[in-house]
């Protein structure tokens, strides 16, 4: 690799062994447990045993940083995305950002949701406004311009179907080409998105682990810049930026507690990493407690954490559930995940896929956020963390809205039906909306009692 690197970046460190490596030394993984840079893979076979262990988090010189950098000058930055944390990322000067807007989504203030939640106050980050629908967008940005800077024409990922997606997108925009592998299984709207950015699209008759596996095959055999996510280790710097943005939109003041969707636990580990740049940069007093929301039927976190164990070696279990986005068997971002819970006192919450989906209609009927299962399992995530006492009246709690409801319009139907929200069928008479109408606001139509 012959790459310059930012020279605001110290060092690539194991999150298995500690061991730190120059940024151009390597691309991927520690080669001391996985295969680093695209050769074929032989070393132990520790966790996954296909090369992706010892996932690496990038350590940055924040005397550097914040020499040059302030809350102060942010507040007079008039670019509207991720990109006004520049400093914060792992790009070069120079690397071209793809010309599609990428973050600073809106924090939405949820007053209703508090009351329902329990809490002192609820703001949702509404990343359905990505311009591909999902917070995936954040990382694949980033991936195109490592890709540009590695001197790659091909990046490939796998993915359940929002970094795909999210991806390809970039790709599109930026004219560069991409090869998919997700899940035949994934949601109709996230492999039209693929169909029409024109991406290379591999449907793979498996799961997500499956798919993840061929991927690093043939990125190995084709020489492909690989985007994977608890693979490439600038995927969860890109996400970080929401947490960036989550404490800029609080005068940064930050949360005491925030919600994610967990599946790979890419998510909630860069936005570990983002309160943790903040902290170090004293932009923010205290970290907030990180709470990684699984479903029932995907809940390799939630076990591993709850038993104590090693997250490194805990076996993989088969994965089900309606929220596609965080359905993982052998969670690939699992170090950087379970050390944003372990690390700030908060815990994984397992929610049921009925829970799951019953947050859809009552996230979206309430804040105005419409978001797809995965996106609406922070919410059922808080639900659940207030009942166990986890969450106090007084806690000021984000949930991240991670995906667009139009993702995956099948389950959201599927979801306003368990719970009994149907239109009404009608003749096309006035007559016939006037004997409907009757009954759709209770006894009293509000307009002839408000008059
Ligand atoms: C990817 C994704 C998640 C989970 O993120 P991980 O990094 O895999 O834990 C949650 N919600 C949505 C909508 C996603 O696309
Ligand atoms: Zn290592």
């Amino acid at each position: 690799m012959h790459e310059n690197h930012p020279s605001h970046i110290l060092a690539l460190r194991c999150t298995v062994c500690g061991r730190e490596y120059a940024p151009g030394a390597v691309r991927y993984v520690c080669p001391d447990h996985g295969a680093p840079d695209g050769g074929p893979y032989g070393g132990p076979a520790v966790g996954s045993g296909d090369g992706a262990d010892g996932v690496l988090d990038v350590v940055y010189d924040y005397d550097a940083i914040r020499a040059a950098f302030s809350r102060e000058s942010l507040a007079g930055c008039r670019e509207a995305s991720q990109w006004r944390y520049r400093p914060l990322l792992p790009v070069l000067p120079e690397t071209p950002v793809p010309p599609l807007p990428v973050g600073w989504t809106p924090l939405v203030e949820a007053p209703r949701l508090a009351v329902l939640g329990g809490a002192g106050a609820v703001y949702v980050k509404d990343e359905s406004r990505q311009p591909t629908g999902s917070l995936k967008d954040r990382a694949s940005a980033l991936a195109v311009m490592k890709a540009r800077e590695a001197g790659a024409t091909v990046i490939t990922t796998a993915s359940t179907g929002n970094a795909a997606a999210a991806l390809a997108g970039m790709c599109a925009a930026a004219a560069m080409d991409c090869v998919i592998f997700v899940p035949e299984s994934a949601p109709q709207a996230k492999i039209a998105q693929l169909l029409a950015y024109g991406a290379r699209v591999f449907l793979v008759q498996g799961t997500y682990d499956a798919a993840f596996s061929l991927c690093l095959e043939a990125s190995r055999e084709y020489g492909w810049y690989n985007r994977n996510t608890g693979y490439n280790p600038y995927m969860s710097e890109g996400k970080k930026t929401a947490a960036y943005e989550i404490c800029e939109q609080l005068g940064w003041n930050a949360p005491d507690a925030v919600f994610v969707g967990v599946g790979d636990g890419c998510i909630i580990g860069g936005l570990h990493k983002g309160f943790r740049d903040l902290l170090a940069l004293g932009w923010i007093a205290r970290m907030p407690r990180l709470y990684g929301v699984q479903a029932e039927g995907s809940d390799y976190l939630y076990r591993a954490w709850k038993s104590g164990a090693d997250p490194l070696t805990f076996p993989p279990i088969a994965a089900h559930t309606v929220a596609d986005s965080i359905a993982a068997g052998l969670p690939r971002d699992r170090i950087k995940a379970m050390n944003a819970v372990r690390g700030t006192g908060g815990a994984f919450v397992r929610v049921a896929d009925a829970a799951i989906l019953a947050g859809i209609p009552e996230l979206a009927r309430h804040s105005g956020v419409f978001a797809e299962p995965a996106g609406a399992a922070s919410w059922a995530g808080l639900r659940a963390a207030r009942e166990q006492g986890l969450v106090g009246p007084e806690d000021r709690v984000v949930v991240l809205a991670t995906g667009s409801g139009l993702k995956d319009v099948g389950a959201v139907l599927t979801a306003c039906a368990d719970v009994k929200i149907s239109p009404v069928t009608v003749a096309p008479t006035p007559a016939a909306v006037r004997r409907a109408a009757d009954g759709l606001f209770g006894a009293v139509p509000p307009r002839a009692a408000s008059r």
